[in-house]
């Protein structure tokens, strides 16, 4: 009798232990609005791309998902590519200082900007056999810029620094130029605000073939040498034509940014801006 009493009492418990399990949880998912079905719902609809690359921020996954709603004709890698470069805020609004300062693969857009008072190290003068006027880049740019257009003089080709490293406050003058001629909206398509000038970080230069305006380098011979070769000294064409949502720029034919000749190479090979090769390959 006393051992039926016992066994009894074994099954009431395990029945409430077991009925408070369910409550527990069915409360828990009750106070989770994002249960794990809707995130494994909003993950299937990028085809769990999560799995496939490493530079996916569980934390974006709404605004990847709402990216795409607008943006079907592109890739999920496109997607989180340009999701993670802020793409899917407007220009100039969420921005952040630069890192990487004094790195080659710096990034300076029109979400990520360089301090007022940073100057690069290690900026020297282009030999004015290539250059305009003075003009100074970091030491690394301007012994590949000097290298390239050398090479390119052997092959007789002109390449010539028009603008190279540019200041803060020249850049300023510059854009407010541009403002008071074009106003706000449409300078923003082709000059830089202050800080947001790539030009700040003594790795970019413009160039010319020395008797054609800048405007139409992409008609001359040495536009068409830079395509072949730029890579192989170590620079990219940094605004190239069909890329400018992501750039935030109009096309610009004369318009270089050093970043060595590996990831320049592989830039070209893989036909990527250095927004987008930084969002995947720097910034994970
Ligand atoms: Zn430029």
């Amino acid at each position: 009798m006393k051992k039926i009493f016992w066994y009894f009492l074994l099954i009431f418990i395990v029945i409430v232990v077991l009925s408070l399990v369910v409550i527990i949880n069915k409360k828990i998912n009750v106070n989770n609005p994002q249960s794990k079905d809707e995130k494994t719902e909003k993950l299937e609809f990028l085809n769990n791309i999560d799995k496939k690359i490493d530079y996916f921020h569980y934390s974006y996954l709404d605004r990847y998902v709402n990216y795409k709603q607008s943006h079907s004709d592109l890739s999920d890698i496109d997607i989180i590519t340009r999701v993670n470069l802020g793409l899917d805020k407007p220009f100039y609004n969420e921005t952040k200082p630069s890192n990487l300062l004094n790195k080659i693969t710096i990034l300076v857009n029109k979400y990520t900007y360089l301090e007022k008072d940073y100057v690069p190290n290690n900026l020297r003068t282009i030999s004015s056999i290539f250059s305009n006027a003075e003009k100074e880049l970091v030491y690394e740019a301007k012994e590949a810029f000097e290298k390239m257009a050398s090479n390119a003089k052997e092959n007789g080709y002109t390449i010539r620094a028009i603008s190279a490293y540019r200041s803060y406050e020249y850049q300023e003058g510059l854009y407010n130029k541009y403002v008071e001629k074009d106003g706000i909206e449409l300078a923003d398509t082709y000059s830089a605000r202050p800080g947001y000038s790539e030009h700040q970080t003594g790795l970019v230069v413009d160039i010319d073939n020395g008797n054609t305006d800048f405007n139409l380098f992409e008609q001359t011979e040495e536009f068409k040498w830079m395509q072949e070769n730029a890579h192989l000294y170590g620079f990219i064409l940094r605004y190239p034509k069909g890329k400018e949502e992501v750039t935030g720029y109009d096309y610009e034919a004369w318009h270089y940014r050093y970043v060595g000749k590996d990831i320049a190479t592989f830039m070209k090979n893989n036909d990527l801006t250095y927004d987008e090769y930084y969002a995947r390959y720097i910034d994970k």
